[in-house]
Order: C-alpha cells, then structure tokens, then sequence
C-alpha cells in the first residue's frame, strides 16, 4: 500500500503538483511547493469549500483576517499555555518524537525503548515585530485561522446583520511547528485551513455538531471520494482540544493506516467568553426574538487545504489497462478526479503539426480556453497525448483531425469510459457545458 504513496508522489513532482521546497538547497523538510497543476487543484479544492459553505448557504458569511495577530489573542485563547504536544528524545540516539504518535514501545529510529520523559512542546511559531527582538514585541505566526472568527465575531455579525445560528469561514494559512510532519503533505508546518466556526444558541450545540459531521462527510462524497474509504470517529474525552466539549474526525484510510482527514468540534463559549474576559469588551449576542443576551456556543468544522489535495490525488488514482494504437496492451495511469477538482477541464490535441490542422486547432482552443482552464498539447502521438492528459485527471479531450477541416466536427474523448463523440464545432462549447457544469 505504501507503494500508492510513492506513486502519487512521484507522479506529483513529475507532472507539477507538488515538490519539495527548496529542492537545489536538499529541501526543507515539511515544505513543498505546488507547481502549476497543484495550483489548479488547490483553487479548484478552495472554490469547492467556499461554494459549498458560503455561497450555496444563506447562514455563512467569508473572512480573510491578517495571520499576524495580537499576542494576547493567543494568551487568552489558551494556544500560549496549552497548544502543545509530548515531546520524547530516545535516550540511544537522541531523536525526538511525539509521544502519541509512537507506534509502539520501541524508538522508530533505532529500536532501543528508553526515552526521556515527556515535556509539553508548544507548536506556535514565534517571531518578533518590527526592529526589537525582544519578549514585548513577539508575535505568533497563527496556528488557526479560527481566533480571527471570535475576535471578530461583533463585527462581522453587526455588518452582516447576521442572526444566530450563522457561521463565518475563512481560508488561510496556519503554522505549526510539529514534531515529526510526515507523509508528504498530510502533516506539514505550513499549511492552509478552511474553517468554519458556526454560531449557535447554547442548548443547540449538540445537534449542529451532528448536522456538521454529516455535512462534511456529504461534502466528500459529494467530490467523488469512495465511501468505503471515509469515516467518522469520536474523540476519547481524554482526546479533547483544550477547548472542546466533544469532537470527531472524518477519517481517511491513508496507505499509511486510517488518520484524520477533517476535524469537527464542539468548542461551547471558551473562546468567546475567554476573549471577553481579557479584552473587557462585550462579545455577547442580543437575540432580539426571544430578548435576551447569551454568548453564542461554537461549532467548528477545520479541514486542510493540503490534506484534502492528498486525499483527493490518492483517492483518484488508478492503474489500468489500454490498447495503444499498434494493438498492445498498454499501462494506463488516470487521475480519475471530479470534474470540479480536475485541474484542467478540457485538452485540445491537434492530430498532428501539419499546417493546415494548427490553426485550425488554435481556433477550437480559443472556444475552450474562454470558459474553461484547458491545454493544448501536439507534441508526439495522439495515444501518448491522451496517456499524459488522463494521468493528470483531465475530463475532455479534444482531437482535431484532417476532417474536421472538411465537416467542421471534432472528436471529444472522455476520461472515464473513454468514449469518442463526434461534435460540431459550433456546439461544442454547449455539450462541453452540459458535462463540465457544476
Ligand atoms: P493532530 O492531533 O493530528 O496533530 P489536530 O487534531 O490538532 O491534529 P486540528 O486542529 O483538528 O488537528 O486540525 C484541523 C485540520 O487541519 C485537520 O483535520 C487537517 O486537515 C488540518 N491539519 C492540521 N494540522 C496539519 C498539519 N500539520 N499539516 C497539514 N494539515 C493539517
């Protein structure tokens, strides 16, 4: 199974979605670098979220906060006393790890069982603002994007006008300084959330964080992923964030064993009510239909950016078979992604580089191009082209031929069954649309 793992990320540097970053340097370890079919998946992942939890709902407004806050933000968030994690050192060769993430009672490096004992690692990034490299004016690279959500809270929902229950979501990056990233981009010290914090009546937390998880799981599905490959867990009480009440994880099962994919929480008021107690200012809601003032309770669901880029490349991935033009039995490799998530829609293949075809595969292209993120590629044989186009998951391909020039039609191939449709060029556009449309 790991072998899937390689494959994709070889696959992922080979064709330009993601590498390791700094690579002429030896890298650094835990950062990558998305090339320009990363880019599109990453757009296409944030475009999926933002439609799916803003702009299809009437009851969640957008955010995009700065990274750098107030240092007392993260004081009163409890982030600067408690977001940390066990750190062990093997006492044989000095290698460091998270505690809870030992597979077993032996160190992973070197199998000698003694190490030091645990010490809680805070994994906030600290650096300093402005000129002075001192404690007065240390600042924290956020570790989530969602203290933007509470310390703005009054704000956005006087602005927006906004009635509890509602949510704020926003996309951004967050740092964590973890022990041992691992996995290619599953577990990264820089990467990039989507998080929702949903505002409810005290009481009614329990049952949005139900609806929340099947939300989220629809979501997925609603993307593609195999449903034999998702799962909800429940956080063990002894589990909980610091500032849950309950929480549970859409798991993933990874080459490397079922591990969270998304995380769903019940935060209740800690944040709201630790953030009114240090700022003194009144973060309470007036709820005008029942007069009265509470302080709303929180339901959270956080994904990563990065670990549904790996979810979605693992789950798409798929090796068959095909016939190559001469007859044989060919290897092929398809990215069997969701139209929404494919990085390019639409491929237009000119059959060759012949003189009279170019131009007349520019002009199919200019049609595509124009509603579409699309290629055109007419480097070597059509088969080859069709093989480089499925392996980066690309839906449509378009092949201008000697004919076309003559019956004004042109062959559009899908990825999946791989079924051959002769169109006229005229309505083109419209049957791409028709399959492509969200
Ligand atoms: P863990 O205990 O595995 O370190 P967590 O439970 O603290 O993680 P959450 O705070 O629930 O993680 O994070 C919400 C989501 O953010 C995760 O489900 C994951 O999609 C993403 N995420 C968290 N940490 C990382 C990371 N280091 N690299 C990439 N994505 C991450």
């Amino acid at each position: 199974m790991t072998d899937l793992m390689e494959a994709v990320t070889s696959l992922a540097k080979r064709r330009g979605f993601a590498f390791p970053s700094s690579e002429i340097y030896g890298g650094l370890r835990s950062s990558w670098d998305y090339g320009p079919l990363g880019v599109e998946l990453r757009n296409n992942i944030r475009r999926a979220w933002w439609r799916s939890m803003v702009q299809l709902r009437d009851d969640v407004v957008g955010l995009e906060a700065a990274i750098l806050m107030s240092p007392r933000v993260w004081e009163a968030s409890g982030h600067v006393a408690g977001f940390s994690d066990p750190l062990v050192e093997c006492l044989n060769c000095h290698q460091r790890f998270r505690q809870d993430q030992l597979p077993g009672p032996a160190c992973p490096n070197c199998g000698q069982k003694e190490f030091t004992e645990p010490r809680q690692f805070n994994l906030m990034f600290k650096t300093h603002m402005g000129p002075v490299e001192e404690d007065a004016a240390a600042v924290y690279l956020r570790p989530e994007t969602a203290q933007a959500m509470f310390v703005d809270f009054r704000t956005i929902q006087q602005a927006s006008r906004m009635k509890v229950p509602f949510g704020i979501a926003q996309i951004g990056k967050a740092f964590r300084n973890e022990i041992t990233p691992s996995n290619f981009v599953f577990r990264t010290r820089e990467f990039e959330l989507m998080e929702v914090e949903y505002f409810v009546e005290p009481g009614a937390d329990e049952q949005w964080f139900e609806y929340w998880k099947e939300e989220r799981l629809r979501w997925f599905l609603s993307l593609g992923v195999r449903p034999e490959k998702l799962r909800l867990r429940a956080h063990a009480s002894d589990e909980l964030a610091h500032y849950a009440k309950a929480a549970a994880d859409i798991e993933y099962e990874f080459p490397f064993g079922w591990s969270e994919l998304e995380g769903i929480a019940n935060r209740t008021d800690f944040d709201l009510r630790r953030h009114q107690e240090a700022s003194g200012e009144d973060l309470t809601y007036f709820d005008q239909e029942g007069d009265r003032r509470y302080l709303p309770f929180v339901v959270e669901p956080a994904l990563g950016v990065d670990r549904a880029f790996l979810t979605f490349l693992l789950d798409a991935y798929r090796v068959g078979e095909a016939k190559s033009a001469k007859g044989e039995m060919e290897k092929r490799t398809v990215l069997a992604l969701h139209r929404d998530l494919a990085p390019i829609k639409v491929a237009v293949l000119p059959l060759s580089r012949n003189e009279a075809l170019v131009p007349e595969a520019r002009r199919v292209h200019d049609v595509v191009k124009a509603r579409w993120m699309s290629a055109y590629d007419d480097a070597g044989a059509i088969g080859r082209r069709y093989r480089r186009q499925d392996e980066v998951g690309t839906p449509f391909c378009v092949t201008v031929d000697f004919e076309t020039l003559t019956d004004g039609q042109v062959t559009v191939r899908e990825r999946d069954a791989m079924t051959q449709d002769r169109i006229s060029i005229d309505r083109l556009a419209a049957y791409l649309q028709e399959r492509l449309a969200a």
